[in-house]
């Protein structure tokens, strides 16, 4: 008896270490495909419904999603570069853990889950009498990137991207207590256009108490020792002035914490505290982290490639082709 548990032990155990490796067999011998070859199962969370995409087919409704088609077209190449590496690092077949919402899926359509995708009936919405044209500059985007990767020692990075920076990304460390050695606080410079570059906020304290759930400030009058500017302050705020944690009339929560409640665009904050009143200035759209499309487009506007591009965001990587790259 003690030698059957033994030997299913084992077998359990070598099925184990096996499995990956039999995952990633089951696709196909990647290393001889081209990306038009691979397919994405993408779960639509608006439509209930399962799609098998190509690919090359999946990163037009993402980048149309992702970025105005107005964009330089260097840019919409750079953001398409970053959003395959995305994606390739999240196909199950390649060793992904899925999508949240459906067993079976790689990814969602839920921005929230890691990037936002489009179809033909949202994108005909969105884009009304242009979406021959605007369509045709992403396809464009796409075909002329085709295959391409970012990778860092030979394997795909993760290609985090955001919004706009307020002039300088994030480290990842930072914000997620992860380093990446490829997502290091750049200098931008280059997203002044975005117009949520800069964005003001105003509150009464006791609004900004009930949003935050401070019961201390709930239905009661402000005291002299809870107002003036010891009401908030930021711990731990890294070199781009974004804070790690806010304390909030003695409350301590995270920043990004902070951002939800408050529905603020970003956790880099500039505070004003006046009398009753708070007033909050946001830098930058986003976490921050990686590619800055705003920035992105501001650096294609100036004649970037959108390989130096992505070599400004993404410092030390390289890029390979797809069918040289997964293993
Ligand atoms: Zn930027």
């Amino acid at each position: 008896m003690k030698k059957a548990a033994a030997y299913l032990f084992s077998l359990i155990v070598i099925l184990t270490l096996m499995l990956p490796a039999f995952l990633v067999r089951s696709c196909q011998a990647p290393q001889q495909q081209e990306s038009s070859a691979i397919s994405v199962k993408l779960y639509d969370t608006q439509a209930h419904a399962l799609y098998r995409l190509t690919l090359e087919d999946y990163l037009v409704g993402v980048v149309a999603a992702e970025m105005p088609a107005n964009f330089h077209l260097e840019a919409l190449k750079a953001q398409a570069v970053a959003a395959r590496t995305f994606t390739v690092k999240r196909l199950k077949c390649f060793g992904g853990k899925g999508s949240k919402y459906h067993p079976n899926a790689d990814l969602s359509c839920d921005p929230g889950e890691g990037q936002a995708w489009l179809g033909e009936k949202e994108l005909r919405t969105k884009w009304g009498m242009r979406y021959g044209t605007n369509l045709a500059r992403i396809r464009q985007a796409v075909t002329e990137t085709a295959s391409l990767l970012l990778t860092y020692e030979g394997k795909p990075i993760e290609a985090i991207y955001h919004s706009t920076c307020g002039g300088v990304t994030e480290a990842a460390v930072e914000v997620w207590g992860k380093d990446y050695p490829y997502l290091r606080s750049v200098v931008c410079g280059a997203d002044g256009h975005s117009p949520k570059y800069r964005q003001t906020y105003r509150f009464t304290i006791q609004e900004a108490a009930a949003k935050l759930k401070v019961k201390a400030f709930q239905g009661k009058a402000i005291t002299a020792s809870t107002q003036g500017s010891g009401i908030l302050k930021m711990v731990g705020q890294s070199n781009t002035g974004r804070a790690q944690q806010i304390i909030f009339a003695g409350k301590k929560i995270t920043a990004e914490q902070f951002r939800t409640a408050l529905g603020l665009n970003s956790p880099r904050i500039r505070y004003n505290v006046s009398g009753k009143n708070l007033v909050i200035t946001t830098i930058g759209y986003g976490h921050g982290v990686g590619l800055c499309q705003y920035g992105c487009d501001g650096w294609a506007q100036k004649g970037y490639s959108f390989s130096r591009i992505l070599q400004h965001y993404y410092p030390g990587t390289t890029l390979v082709k797809i069918a040289n790259q997964i293993p």
